[in-house]
């Protein structure tokens, strides 16, 4: 709380009156906080990829006499996390973006429609791990009011995650039902599943269960916490069902 104390001198009655100005500061103290703990950590993830690049640039310059095999190992991992520093540059602007309410021209959209440009992206990665791939929806066109490439992130960022966290001969399901006044996106799937421990934390950023599993499946730790403000900005709610070894069911309910 921050108090402005102000004196006032009354003439007449000599009476010192003091004003306060009372203002709930605790919200902008937490704001600035989360910015500025972002800010460290998009510095730090940023860091790693360009690190390991430069150290692996140095000794390719400073060694004549490597064989092709290792050139070519150490060609790919520079490769490898020249991909992971433009995934993060791109999620950390989608998140700004997002944040600030920037390219938000809200139509009238179809999620069906979005949902089926999505499928044909995700389900090649499915295939590639020999995953069954299903979808229901109760209504064969959905419309509410948002941008569709926010809405196209949502699922793609779900799905994605529902693929990547389920082994081989997986199942993935999602579902799409209308109802009245809202409607609702299940993405379920029968994979690795998150420790109960975990789940309050899975929609901050860079937060990701176990690093070293994570590391080796790539992402940047940033999906959950676009889908999350993606929501948001909707007037909706994102809830997760999890159980370890079991698989993952994420709902999301958005008001139409
Ligand atoms: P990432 O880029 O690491 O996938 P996300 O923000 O999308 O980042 O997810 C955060 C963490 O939540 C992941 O690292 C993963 O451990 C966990 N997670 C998300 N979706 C699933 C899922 N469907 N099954 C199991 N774990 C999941």
């Amino acid at each position: 709380i921050k108090v402005d104390p102000i004196k006032l001198e009354d003439e007449e009655t000599m009476v010192i009156r003091c004003l306060i100005n009372i203002e709930d500061v605790t919200e902008k103290v937490k704001l600035e906080k989360i910015r500025s703990e972002f800010v460290v950590n998009v510095t730090h993830e940023l860091k790693t990829p360009l690190t390991s690049i430069n150290g692996f640039v140095e000794t390719l310059k400073n060694n004549d006499s490597i064989d092709k095999d290792t050139r070519d190992r150490f060609l790919g991992i520079i490769e490898e996390e020249s991909n992971r520093l433009r995934r993060l540059i791109d999620d950390i602007l989608m998140l700004s973006f997002i944040e600030n309410n920037k390219g938000k021209i809200d139509k009238d959209i179809d999620i069906i429609d979005t949902f089926k440009d999505v499928y044909d992206v995700t389900y090649k990665l499915a295939e590639k791990k020999k995953q069954s791939y299903s979808y229901y929806f109760n209504n064969n066109k959905v419309l509410i009011k948002a941008n569709k490439d926010h809405i196209k992130q949502l699922f793609l960022n779900l799905i994605d995650n529902a693929i990547k966290y389920t082994p081989e001969y997986g199942k993935i399901y999602v579902e799409i039902i209308d109802r009245q006044d809202s409607v609702f996106i299940n993405v379920k799937d029968n994979g690795i599943g998150i420790p109960k421990e975990d789940i309050p934390r899975i929609f901050e950023r860079f937060y990701r269960v176990d690093k070293a599993r994570s590391k080796k499946i790539g992402g940047t730790g940033l999906g959950l916490a676009i889908v999350k403000h993606i929501v948001i900005s909707l007037g909706g709610t994102i809830s997760v069902n999890s159980t370890l070894n079991q698989g993952t069911e994420f709902s999301v309910k958005l008001p139409k």
